[in-house]
């Protein structure tokens, strides 16, 4: 059982307790707007604050959750037993070469599109209106249409924690699938990473922004509060597909509503709680495998505590 006193006590004796804080309410740090308190939640100055964090937090036994803006994550009623390090509005430089950019983790994707657009440099375009950062994006290999983050990355560079080393590894040390990536590598925080756009004018890059943007409009419900697709396309069919088919569209546990304009999305409505979206998963997952046979994987990161049980 963690001790919280003491920790506290120990993170002030480090001087630590300007950057950290206690009991933040997660419902700031998601796109849901769900989750209750993590015992502890810091947003680190630079990447030597996050190494002295992070070796704090292993020293004491804290659990340690990095976020990046909270754009694909389930964070639980009952809050988070730990620490969680938020990267997203941090280590968010961006630095120019030739053709190659470095960016940090923390750099929301539409800051860093609009960015390189000013610098006439093509690629990411499909990345424009996704919320989450660059880091949150390599670790879900964030994609949309046929353009993914795996095609323009050629270098991570890293903090792993549990052996306390910064790392720089090269596009033949990781491998991206589909909406992930193997690193080889236990526990670690992205810190950045080099991507490799090409030149183009401007006017045909915001040409493809807008079509992208047309697009996403035509069959998300982009103006409500989500957390981007709930679950991954199974091979068989997409996700969306098999779970209007099922009958689950607009189908709502409390205030959780699965989405009438794409079923993959569920839409905080107002006043839903992590669990009622948890519940309406469950909800989605049995009845697709009931009308399909078919299993659905969960593609949204759960962080914290399920209702009444252990850490997840
Ligand atoms: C309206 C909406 C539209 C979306 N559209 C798309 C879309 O078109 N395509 C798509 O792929 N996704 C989409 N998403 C989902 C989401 O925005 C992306 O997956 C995004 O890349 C997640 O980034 P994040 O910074 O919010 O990560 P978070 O949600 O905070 O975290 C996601 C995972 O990454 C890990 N992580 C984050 N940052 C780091 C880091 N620096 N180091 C180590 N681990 C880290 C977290 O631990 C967690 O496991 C959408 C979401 C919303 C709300």
């Amino acid at each position: 059982m963690l001790d919280k006193e003491l920790v506290w006590r120990e993170i002030k004796n480090c001087n630590l307790e300007k950057e950290i804080k206690r009991d933040e309410a997660m419902k700031g740090h998601t796109s849901w707007k769900i989750g209750g308190k993590a015992d502890f939640f810091c947003i680190p100055y630079n990447k030597y604050r996050l190494k002295e964090i992070l070796l704090f937090a292993q020293n004491y036994q804290l659990p340690i959750y990095i976020i990046g803006n909270g754009t694909n994550i389930w964070v639980g009623d009952e809050g988070i037993r730990g620490l969680v390090v938020k990267i997203a509005h941090t280590l968010d430089k961006i630095e120019y070469s030739d053709k190659i950019i470095k960016a940090g983790a923390g750099v929301l994707l539409s800051t860093l599109v609009k960015n390189t657009v000013d610098k006439e440099l093509a690629g990411l375009e499909f990345a424009a209106h996704i919320p989450g950062t660059l880091g949150g994006a390599i670790i879900n290999n964030a994609s949309f249409g046929t353009e993914a983050i795996a095609d323009i990355v050629h270098k991570i560079i890293l903090f792993d924690f549990k052996n306390g080393q910064f790392k720089e590894l090269n596009k033949e040390q990781f491998l991206f699938h589909y909406r992930g990536i193997e690193l080889g590598i236990q526990d670690f925080v992205v810190l950045a990473a080099e991507l490799s756009l090409f030149p183009q004018e401007k006017e045909k890059i915001l040409f493809k922004v807008k079509q992208y943007y047309r697009k996403r409009k035509e069959s998300q419900p982009v103006n409500s509060l989500t957390a981007g697709c709930v679950f991954k396309n199974p091979k068989e069919k997409p996700a969306g597909y098999l779970i209007e088919k099922s009958g689950a569209k607009g189908l709502m546990v409390g205030d959780a509503q699965v989405s009438t304009k794409h079923a993959n999305f569920i839409i905080n409505r107002g006043s839903a709680t992590a669990n009622d979206i948890l519940k309406l998963i469950e909800k989605i997952e049995n009845i697709v495998e009931k009308t399909f046979g078919i299993k659905l994987e969960r593609e949204i990161k759960f962080v914290g505590q399920l209702p009444g049980s252990g850490t997840l």
